[in-house]
């Protein structure tokens, strides 16, 4: 496996960091992938976000991950939350595939390990995210011993969806920005898009915004062998924008496209 020196997403060791899939490898991420910078595709004005055509790119032939994370801590995630996670996105895969109609409004999963799963998707945010940020360190800390339980929620809520996109988006700590009675409101938060999951960790969550996808925090409230059937609202989301929790279908895009033109042309 090749190497680079740097700090451990985790651990925060100085070493050879080793490539850490994003998601795990066994979750439908081992094929060739092709990661392009966000800046690369705003360069381009008329560039539709999901025509990467022509685009430069280094090519990862192992699927798509970052150099985040020492032997040790790579090893231990691996060995203690990617099967969870695995379980969960393959019987997604299967009702997505399979399943989806226009009547499914939920869906049931029986049997699986809520800690482990939401632990695998925290450690994804802490190797996306900077390592030196200091609202990522509760959370480092929770994911570095298995056994730890529980989440601050007046400090973070992580929200999850499904998504029948192959685009994997990679979106660290950005600031989102809305309108409200008194002006602007603004929401730090960071986003991965890994079919057939998104997942949103906000910071900071306050109760007047308006949340995306399935609140998963309380899975953090389970003992690492707990096992659960779980139920949720079969959320789905377009993923067509590269910028986080903007779930435009592909014409809406186009039309603010050409909206957005027709101005530029008037002035
Ligand atoms: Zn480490």
């Amino acid at each position: 496996m090749s190497k680079r020196n740097g700090k451990c997403a985790l651990c925060k060791k100085e070493t050879e960091l080793t490539f850490e899939h994003i998601p795990p490898r066994s979750a439908f991420n081992c094929s060739p992938a092709k990661p392009i910078s966000g800046d690369k595709m705003l360069q381009d004005n008329d560039r539709m976000p999901w025509d990467l055509e022509g685009l430069q790119y280094s090519n990862q032939q192992r699927g798509m991950g970052r150099f985040s994370l020492c032997q040790e801590c790579n090893n231990n995630t691996g060995t203690w939350y990617g099967d969870a996670y695995r379980v969960i996105a393959h019987i997604l895969n299967c009702i997505l595939k399979q399943g989806v109609t226009a009547d499914t409004k939920g869906i049931g999963i029986k049997d699986v390990y809520p800690l482990q799963f939401i632990k695998q998707v925290i450690s994804m945010f802490c190797s996306i995210n900077n390592y030196d940020d200091s609202r990522m360190d509760n959370l480092r800390l929770f994911v570095s011993d298995k056994n730890k339980t529980g989440i601050d929620k007046t400090k973070y809520k992580i929200c999850m969806y499904f998504t029948q996109s192959n685009l994997v988006k990679y979106a660290p700590l950005s600031v989102v920005l809305r309108t409200a009675d008194n002006g602007y409101e603004s929401m730090a938060l960071s986003e991965i898009t890994a079919y057939p999951f998104g997942f949103i960790l906000y910071f900071d969550p306050v109760e007047t915004w308006s949340y995306e996808g399935i609140d998963i925090t309380d899975f953090a409230n389970c003992k690492y062998m707990d096992k659960a059937d779980i139920e949720m609202p079969l959320c789905i989301k377009e993923m067509n924008d590269i910028f986080p929790t903007f779930y435009r279908s592909k014409e809406e895009i186009m039309e603010c496209f050409e909206q957005n033109k027709a101005k530029k042309y008037r002035s």
